[in-house]
């Protein structure tokens, strides 16, 4: 199996990414976040256990996390890897991803975005209720307000993305996550890539990146 990892403070584009490169590169789009919204709307026991970390804007803990990741990559159907979204966040979650039997990290990808972009992406950002579509009421609104344009359900606006919260989100990406980006500079198999650019743009970039690393 084979992981691309995607990087970057909340609001970089990660899942925007993600969605876009799993279409393709033919390969499944797992996002922690989105997993730990569904495990919340489905009342299940990781869902009761993360409600409160996900509400204040903290890492859920690392065995919670790296439990519900390696059920989701134990049942890639046949996939040859996947797309990471969100996860790893810390060093011992790169840790466990990296000794997982099989498991190779291609690429990481670290979307690069200036801090003072990221409350306007984050306060405009709207999910869709069924699957966890993203959209921006600016820079990618859907063709109906309000609507998501591929299964036609309720937009929403993300609990943690109030600005407060946000900054703490930022915070605690600082302490625990940065540091993912030595670790994979150091693995050889970190790119960087400016997220700070239209949509379509980032993809090309993240594109060509991941042909260079490839190829050395
Ligand atoms: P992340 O998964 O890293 O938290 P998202 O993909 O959810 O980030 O993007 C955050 C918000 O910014 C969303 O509202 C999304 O539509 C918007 N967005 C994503 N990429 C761009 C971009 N390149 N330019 C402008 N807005 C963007
Ligand atoms: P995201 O959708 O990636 O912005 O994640 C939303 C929230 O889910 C985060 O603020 C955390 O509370 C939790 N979360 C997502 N991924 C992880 C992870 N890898 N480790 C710990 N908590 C996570």
């Amino acid at each position: 199996m084979h992981f691309i990892v995607l990087l970057g403070v909340p609001g970089a584009g990660k899942g925007t990414q993600a969605r876009r490169l799993s279409a393709t590169l033919a390969l499944p789009h797992i996002s922690s976040g989105d997993l730990f919204r569904e495990n919340l709307k489905q009342g299940t026991r990781i869902g009761h256990e993360a409600q409160k970390y996900l509400s204040r804007g903290e890492l859920v803990p690392d065995e919670i996390t790296i439990e519900m990741i390696e059920e989701r990559l134990g049942r890639l159907d046949g996939a040859e890897g996947a797309i990471l979204d969100g996860y790893p966040r810390t060093a011992r979650q790169a840790d466990a991803l990296e000794n997982m039997a099989g498991g190779i990290v291609r690429a990481a990808v670290h979307v690069e975005v200036p801090i003072e972009r990221l409350v306007e992406r984050m306060s405009g950002r709207r999910v869709c209720r069924e699957q966890g579509h993203v959209y921006h009421i600016v820079h990618n609104p859907p063709s109906e307000q309000g609507i998501c344009d591929v299964d036609d359900s309720e937009l929403y606006q993300r609990e943690d993305d109030k600005p407060e919260t946000v900054r703490h989100r930022l915070r605690v990406y600082e302490e625990r996550t940065a540091p993912l980006i030595d670790y994979y500079r150091e693995r050889g198999v970190l790119v960087s890539v400016n997220g700070d650019q239209p949509i379509e743009a980032v993809t090309e970039k993240i594109l060509s990146s991941l042909e260079q690393v490839a190829t050395r």
